[in-house]
């Protein structure tokens, strides 16, 4: 059976007839007892499964899911990857998390097609400008690669643009190393390594309630049965309240839907990862040809994970104001995912009131580049009951403290 994905492996399953492949992860049956139980699915479940197992070497671990691997947020973004925050903690944590990714397609031997091909945030005008001028010190100030550039520097690099009188483009901040990779890819790529490393992988189980005793976690009732654990860890963006809520713990975090669009596929025309606060409205093109637009948060509260028109028609509106050649694509199909937004848009990582109960949650729209990290930072709390130097200042402490790290107004990040 192969198991190891290489050239050499391709050429032999190809005059095989491709029978020897074997599946890319076991699906388990829950275990009574597990040292450790990560509830969701996600990129984050799976990459904090993986390296409690590779960095821990704690390989007894149930990843329980409630639908299907990859089926929430991570198969549902628009796969920006870039580390340009404001703040030093942001800053480190996001660039981590980046620098994990650029080794992550050999780390677990699965293609997740990163694509370093820049990501663009555009200047509209002199505010504009002195938000990106603002970000582009802070991002050099914390080590992050960052070029400031004028209208024609701009032009030069992403032909198409309009020269609109409303819009007018006076300048661009561009992260050469941000880019996008594959969001299936990850999941199943994580989920394929750690369940080589020992990891259960449990679909169709949702965690419905949770075992305490003594202001302990004890376990998780499911709709597959008890499972017991003195260890508990949850990533489930776009629940986290809810599910959190089942332990007795409040979170400082509302969620909303969060849309996204795909045109039909056309030849290559956009090599870049393009955002414009402006004309509330980004976009990208994908390997497949397609471009990949999105736009802002809806403005209501809501579980519900579909489109409207409304956004549509604008993220459509705003495209078009950048590039009017694109006004006669076709859109192909159009999806929203529910994001958790925290007050201060810096996620939370780490303990809860409850012992033995630890939380990674707080995305708001930008956590499939955090995964690597988010991952990484909720096994070492789990493992070790402490919080990673990366992620201690994204601790529940902080509502209590006052330490908030305002991402929002800082560097008015989106996706
Ligand atoms: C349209 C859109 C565009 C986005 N674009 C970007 C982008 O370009 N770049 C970026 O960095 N981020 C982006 N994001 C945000 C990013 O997708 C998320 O922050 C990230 O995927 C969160 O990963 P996760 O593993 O925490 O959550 P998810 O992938 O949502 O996984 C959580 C899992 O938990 C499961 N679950 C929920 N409740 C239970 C339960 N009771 N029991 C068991 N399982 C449960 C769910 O089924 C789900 O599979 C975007 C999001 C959306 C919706």
């Amino acid at each position: 059976m192969t198991r190891h994905y290489s050239a050499l492996s391709l050429l032999r399953e190809g005059l095989n007839g491709q029978r020897g492949w074997q599946p890319a992860w076991q699906d388990a049956d829950p275990k009574p007892r597990y040292d450790a139980i990560v509830i969701g699915g996600g990129g984050h479940g799976l990459a904090t499964a993986y390296y409690l197992a590779k960095n821990h070497g704690i390989t007894n671990v149930a990843l329980i899911e409630r639908g299907w691997i990859g089926g929430g947020n991570t198969g549902r973004n628009t796969t920006i990857i870039r580390s340009n925050y404001f703040f030093p903690e942001t800053a480190a944590f996001f660039e981590f998390a980046l620098k994990l990714y650029e080794d992550l397609s050999r780390e677990l031997n699965y293609n997740i097609m990163f694509s370093q091909r820049g990501m663009w945030m555009l200047g509209h005008d002199r505010h504009g400008m002195e938000m990106l001028r603002r970000s582009a010190n802070a991002m050099r100030l914390n080590g992050i690669d960052a070029e400031l550039h004028n209208e024609a520097g701009v032009r030069a690099e992403i032909p198409g643009l309009n020269d609109s009188p409303r819009f007018p483009i006076l300048g661009g901040l561009n992260q050469p190393r941000g880019g996008s990779a594959r969001h299936d890819a990850v999941a199943w790529g994580y989920a394929r390594a750690a369940s080589a490393l020992g990891v259960d992988i449990i679909q169709n189980c949702e965690v419905q309630g949770f075992l305490i005793e003594d202001g302990h976690v004890r376990g998780v009732e499911t709709s597959r049965g008890t499972i017991r654990s003195e260890c508990v860890g949850m990533a489930v963006a776009g629940h986290s309240t809810v599910v959190a809520e089942k332990a007795g713990v409040r979170l400082p975090i509302s969620s909303y839907a969060l849309q996204a669009f795909v045109s039909e596929p056309v030849k290559p025309c956009l090599d870049t990862v393009l955002l414009s606060p402006a004309t509330g409205t980004y976009l990208s093109q994908s390997d497949k040809g397609e471009l990949v637009i999105g736009a802002g948060l809806d403005l209501y509260l809501s579980y519900a994970q579909r489109g409207n028109l409304p956004w549509m028609e604008r993220a459509a509106a705003g495209v078009i104001e950048l590039f009017p050649a694109f006004s006669r694509m076709r859109f192909l199909r159009q999806w929203a995912g529910i994001c958790d937004v925290v007050h201060d848009s810096t996620p939370i990582i780490g303990a809860t009131d409850l012992g033995g109960f630890y939380v990674n949650c707080g995305w708001g729209t930008g956590g499939f580049k955090a995964i690597p990290a988010g991952g990484w930072c909720l096994a070492h709390a789990m493992a070790t009951g402490a919080s990673h130097p990366l992620a201690s200042a994204f601790s529940l402490d902080r509502f209590r403290t006052g330490a908030l790290i305002d991402e929002a107004s800082a560097s008015g990040i989106a996706h």
